[in-house]
């Protein structure tokens, strides 16, 4: 007979190469349809990570193979100690700024390029856009995110960064299609791209049901990186602050494995590649 009591499957750290730090406890200044943040009503300031405890985090790391660490916020560029973060950051490894562009001029990636030169490691930028047509960029992002976030990839190119775009297909396109027409609009601002220029997420759906049947699946953020976050550590974005994702308290003594149990393991195992983490081997190629 089949037993009915539930059995997820279990992920193993197997790299720890991502660290993913969450800024801003979620804070952000847009409000995106498809984001799979539930907004708070009011984040502070004194809600925000302190740098002292994004330095101990990295002091308990140490032994670790981070490859790059992710500063994400929501929005991490309305953290008030960005800079000192992003140059605190720099001296371990490179690291990759998960931004919606909004904060970005020519005059701050002329300031972004300067902290780079200091350090011998890269800024990388994962910058948001959803669609190539602004009007269906903007029904899901906020009105002038589209301007804004091309703006922004026109300053970083001035200043030669090489930015990856990170687009959720919300309406469920052609991933072909939507790299070509978003080829095309870089190259008229004179950003030449690459196929790894260009990442492609699935919308996820909160709400649909946990597949409990067997799975397989390619490769999972969890498995190669975890979130620390101002309340401790989680398996990843998505679970950054829910028990579900709970890892520990701090990098000391934390969790290795994790169950895949919520909604977002079935959306993350139907997307075929990670969804937060970056794919170096394609930029090797
Ligand atoms: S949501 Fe994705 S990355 Fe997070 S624990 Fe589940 S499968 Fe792993």
């Amino acid at each position: 007979m089949k037993s009915s009591i539930f059995s997820a499957p279990v992920s193993h750290l197997k790299k720890f190469n991502n660290l993913f730090i969450e800024l801003t406890a979620k804070n952000c200044n847009l409000r995106c349809k498809h984001c799979y943040i539930d907004f708070p009503l009011s984040k502070k300031i004194k809600d925000f990570i302190s740098i002292d405890v994004i330095k101990k985090a990295l002091n308990d790391t140490a032994q670790e193979d981070i490859q790059c660490i992710y500063l994400t916020g929501a929005e991490p560029m309305t953290h008030p100690d960005f800079n000192s973060i992003l140059r605190l950051c720099l001296k371990r490894t490179n690291v990759c700024i998960c931004t919606n562009g909004s904060f970005i001029n020519e005059k701050k990636a002329r300031f972004l390029k300067r902290v780079e030169d200091e350090s011998e490691y890269e800024i990388i930028f994962r910058l948001s856009i959803d669609h190539y047509n602004e009007i269906k960029n903007d029904d899901i992002r906020g009105r002038g995110t589209y301007r804004q976030v091309l703006h922004a990839v026109k300053s970083l190119c001035k200043y030669n960064f090489n930015p990856i775009l990170n687009i959720t297909n919300y309406y469920n396109e052609d991933p072909k299609v939507l790299i070509n027409e978003f080829k095309k609009i870089c190259d008229k601002i004179g950003f030449e791209t690459q196929e790894h220029n260009f990442v492609i997420n699935k919308s996820f759906d909160k709400t649909r049901p946990t597949t409990t049947e067997s799975l397989t699946w390619e490769s999972l953020d969890c498995e190669y990186g975890r979130i620390l976050t101002e309340k401790g550590i989680y398996t990843c974005p998505f679970l950054s602050n829910d028990h579900r994702g709970r890892c520990g308290g701090d990098f000391s003594d934390f969790a290795d494995k994790t169950l895949l149990e919520t909604p977002f393991c079935s959306n993350c195992i139907e997307n075929k590649h990670l969804f937060f983490g970056i794919d170096f081997n394609k930029f090797s190629n």
